[in-house]
């Protein structure tokens, strides 16, 4: 679907996945005016086709839109546009347990022009792609790099919006860390280094002395849609989440006098990620030996149930495809 300034958002269309063809001077690719966002389609035993929360995907697009300077889209229309191209391709989808079409729809500045401006033009697009089971042999948990020298985001940047620049600003880092030996990196703010943020792809949450802990959302950090569902199911049973600030001082303090019970990350790609490990300083920890801990587990077999229609869905979260 294209944009063009003073006549709206028009011409949705689905057409053979192929390049595009763009101006070599279009805004996009020199002032990085883009969005995107990440679900995924499952398929039931009986058949049926499920997404997950997807309007919650298209408010974050306009949530980022917002930041960038980018034309909104209609929450239902983007939505209905996702369902219509998934059931074009229902029949990629995998049988195999845990897989997946994975979607991408993104936003691009196509104006030809070379000064900083917001453009007057803009392709909205969705790609589809089908992805196996996250973890294919158990869970197995994640061991994180505390990022020291770099940072992410601050307050009043693109922390929040789900845009391209975000990530690759975090490409640096996440090198470093593969090298040292680590899956992801672990953000701290970009203005103390002292209070976690997220993580790569990912946000975090810890058990400590048997509260529930998140960063809360101020402005640097993505929104995201595990997250949300996460503090919801785990205060529907009767498990309190607090979300505030929390030092990396005080995860250290915490495991020190044996307080630190589970640490782990929400994201669409593994819903749930044990943490097993930290390493902020060359100082290195190991949670809950290494194994994914009860609030975790709980987590990840209510939301992977839900998705995959094994388990009722009391919480009107998926939505039929076909
Ligand atoms: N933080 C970042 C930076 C991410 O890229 C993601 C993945 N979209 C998340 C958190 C988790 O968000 P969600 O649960 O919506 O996938």
């Amino acid at each position: 679907m294209d944009y063009t300034e003073g006549k709206g958002w028009h011409d949705p269309r689905i057409v053979p996945y192929a390049p595009l063809e763009l101006d070599p001077s279009c805004m996009v690719l020199h002032y990085g005016q883009a969005i995107f966002e990440g679900l995924k389609a499952y398929k039931t035993k009986n058949g049926e086709i499920l997404l997950f929360r997807p309007e919650k995907n298209m408010e974050r697009v306009n949530s980022s839109n917002d930041r960038l300077v980018i034309p909104r889209i209609d929450v239902d229309f983007g939505v209905k546009a996702i369902k219509e191209l998934v059931r074009v391709d229902a029949d990629w989808i995998p049988d195999a347990p845990g897989t997946s079409l994975y979607i991408r729809p993104f936003i691009i500045a196509t104006d030809p022009y070379l000064g900083v401006r917001p453009s007057d033009t803009y392709k909205f697009i969705i790609i589809l792609s089908p992805v196996g089971a996250y973890y294919k042999e158990g869970i197995n948990p994640v061991k994180i790099y505390v990022e020291s020298n770099y940072v992410r985001a601050v307050k009043g940047g693109l922390g929040y919006a789900k845009t391209v620049a975000n990530y690759a600003s975090s490409l640096k880092a996440q090198v470093e860390a593969k090298h040292a030996g680590y899956t992801q990196v672990l953000w701290l703010d970009g203005i103390e280094k002292k209070y976690i943020e997220e993580v790569g792809t990912m946000n975090v949450f810890f058990k400590i002395n048997g509260e529930v802990i998140t960063p809360a959302l101020e402005g640097s950090i993505l929104p995201g849609i595990t997250r949300m569902s996460t503090i919801e199911l785990l205060r529907k049973s009767g498990i309190p989440v607090t979300e505030r600030k929390i030092s990396i001082r005080e995860l250290y303090d915490a495991h020190a006098s044996g307080k630190l019970d589970e640490a782990f990350g929400t994201g669409t790609a593994a819903v749930i990620s044990p943490i097993g490990e930290f390493n902020w300083n060359g100082a290195s920890i190991t949670v809950n030996e290494g194994k994914i801990g009860p609030v975790a587990a709980k987590v990840y077999e209510t939301i992977t149930g839900i998705q995959s229609g094994d388990l009722a869905d009391t919480y009107g979260w998926t939505q039929k495809v076909l």
